[in-house]
């Protein structure tokens, strides 16, 4: 339905695509609901707020912009700098330079896959470890949504260790471990050691 009153078309093959991920990147009940929010529209931006109680105000409190999701997610300037540097800190745990190639259609699903650019370097264990690193800093930034502050790389690492707490045993059932291990050895490592305060500082 937003995809009307926004005259965008999504094709059911990317809807589809979008709902599946949305099951399927993160074992985390709660980065599940979130993107599920994301793709019905139903997370509690300013302008659904405002839609429900017309004495909410509709706008970004950061800026004073329409406070719409694709604002609060990736339009507004300081959440541009936020996702700089997220990636920034990623490009230097992987050891490659990641840029996005962000498509129309990922920018109005919210959802994240294949936004890799064709000549990424990253493995598959890396690219899956970058997309569920991505999916919790845009987890962080609709949390300060309504927030004056913006989203801070410190609250988006603990973020990320504390999902990690959920994921290893559900591999573990599942007899994955070594899996799990493939995909986050290099961020463990990178939490655990000095790198991260001088990721953070450059
Ligand atoms: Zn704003």
């Amino acid at each position: 339905m937003w995809c009307e009153r926004s005259n965008s078309v999504i094709s059911v093959e990317d809807w589809q695509k979008a709902c599946l991920k949305a099951q399927t990147q993160a074992i985390n009940s709660h980065l599940k609901l979130i993107q599920c929010k994301w793709l019905t529209r139903t997370d509690l931006t300013p302008t659904l707020l405002n839609k429900s109680d017309p004495d909410t105000s509709d706008v970004c409190v950061k800026c004073g912009a329409k406070g719409t999701l694709i604002h609060c997610l990736w339009k507004h300037p300081q959440i541009q700098t936020v996702w700089t540097e997220v990636l920034n800190v990623l490009s230097f745990i992987t050891g490659v330079k990641i840029k996005l190639c962000i498509t129309h259609n990922y920018t109005l699903l919210c959802v994240s896959w294949d936004f890799f650019p064709v000549e990424c370097k990253l493995n598959t264990e890396n690219k899956k470890m970058t997309v569920y690193c991505l999916l919790q800093a845009k987890h962080n930034m609709a949390d300060t949504c309504k927030s004056i502050s913006r989203p801070s790389l410190q609250a988006w690492l603990a973020s990320l260790s504390n999902s990690l707490v959920l994921e290893k045993p559900a591999f573990m059932i599942r007899g994955k471990y070594s899996t799990f291990k493939k995909i986050w050895k290099i961020f463990l490592l990178f939490l655990e050691g000095e790198n991260a305060t001088e990721a953070l500082l450059t």
